[in-house]
């Protein structure tokens, strides 16, 4: 029997956040989790009532970047209307016992992808993609360089009522916090922490061994296969520049990450040629799990090294990615009570599923 049709139930431990694990647990009726539906598609190309729509521009704040910056917008980047972080009022940090606050100062902003509705990502061309990946760019580089107090610039999408989108035009957001957030954090510790251990990036280590590692496992006493690791079990796709990995220990059913081949701490290194094959992959990696999941409801962000002089001891050991996190279910109570993920689905058979996916070259 193969590891594959083998009911799973195990702890996994994600290699990068070693705190962080998560329970595969794939036999049938001990499903913890209620499925979450696909979102009903809005695949309108232009709403009359849409603010983000082509024509509406007066109903948003004004653009603070177009993409071309002449002619007809394609990407289009405006204030958020209801920022969850501003930096129009001040309150100073707080210091009471317990009770501790750090100014809510950032910046919250909307970028409208596209100028197509309701167009999905897997949709658009990588020329368009691109052209939005060099707007995300921009517009990071000149967030850190306005103010020093801005010490990450969180770039997000989320898609569908599950995964907390409430406008259905197609649109990603930037926050730019005056922390970095506890998640970066973690990872460039813990990341330093394998660097100064083993001397290697555990990212570069990650996608090295995604790529090429073969080992079958034989239980000592009986002599069975008791695992078999593949080449390339756990890439989704690759480009020239860029592999879609599926996580060992992938906190949700059809998570992936998307990570440059070549060690990159921020995303702002990668230009030219690798941003343009990163929009491919990211393009492919989209159209799998829509074809595989329909109208997937999903998160996705970036982690980079944050720009701040006390992480710049951080290059060699950071490597940037993005996580796309599609929202199949529901985190129960276990989850939030225990910190322990729930997965429902083994990554080796996502990421088969996936693979498996005949695309158009
Ligand atoms: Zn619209
Ligand atoms: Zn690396
Ligand atoms: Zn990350």
């Amino acid at each position: 029997m193969s590891a594959q049709e083998k009911p799973l139930r195990e702890i996994r431990v994600n290699p990068i956040i070693p705190s962080e694990s998560v329970l595969v647990a794939t036999a049938r009726g001990m499903r913890p989790k209620k499925a979450e539906a696909p979102a009903p598609r809005d695949t309108r190309a232009h709403v009359e009532t849409c603010p983000f729509c082509t024509g509406n521009e007066h109903m948003t704040p004004p653009a603070i970047l177009t993409s071309p910056a002449s002619g007809a917008w394609e990407v289009r980047i405006v204030e958020n209307l209801y920022p969850v972080l501003d930096d129009d009022v001040s309150n100073p940090n707080f210091n009471f016992g317990l009770q501790q606050t750090i100014d809510g100062y950032g910046r919250h902003e909307v970028v409208i992808d596209h100028a197509n509705h309701g167009i999905a990502l897997h949709e658009m061309s990588a020329t368009h993609l691109h052209l939005m990946l060099q707007a995300f760019q921009t517009r990071m580089k000149q967030l850190y360089q306005s103010n020093e107090r801005l010490k990450y610039v969180l770039l997000f999408k989320n898609f569908g009522p599950a995964a907390g989108g409430s406008i259905p035009h197609t649109h990603s957001q930037i926050i730019a916090t005056p922390v970095v957030p506890h998640n970066v954090q973690t990872e460039i510790e813990h990341s330093h922490h394998y660097y100064t251990k083993f001397g290697k990036c555990i990212f570069c280590t990650l996608i090295d061994e995604a790529l090429t590692f073969e080992a079958t496992i034989y239980d000592r006493e009986s002599g069975e296969i008791r695992r078999r690791i593949d080449v390339g079990q756990y890439i989704i796709e690759r480009g020239r520049h860029f592999v879609a990995v599926k996580p060992f220990a992938s906190r949700f059913e059809w998570e992936v990450q998307i990570f440059p081949l070549q060690h990159h701490s921020d995303f702002l290194q990668t230009d030219g040629e690798k941003l343009l094959d990163f929009a491919q992959v990211l393009r492919r990696t989209m159209a799998r799990l829509d074809a595989v999941l329909g109208g997937v409801q999903y998160n996705y962000f970036l982690h980079s090294l944050p720009h701040g002089a006390q992480h710049q001891g951080f290059q060699a050991s950071y490597h940037w990615h993005m996580e796309i996190c599609p929202r199949t279910s529901i985190p129960t109570g276990f989850e939030l009570g225990s910190g322990l993920f729930v997965n429902t689905i083994s990554p080796e058979v996502a990421a088969q599923k996936l693979r498996d996916v005949a695309l158009p070259p």
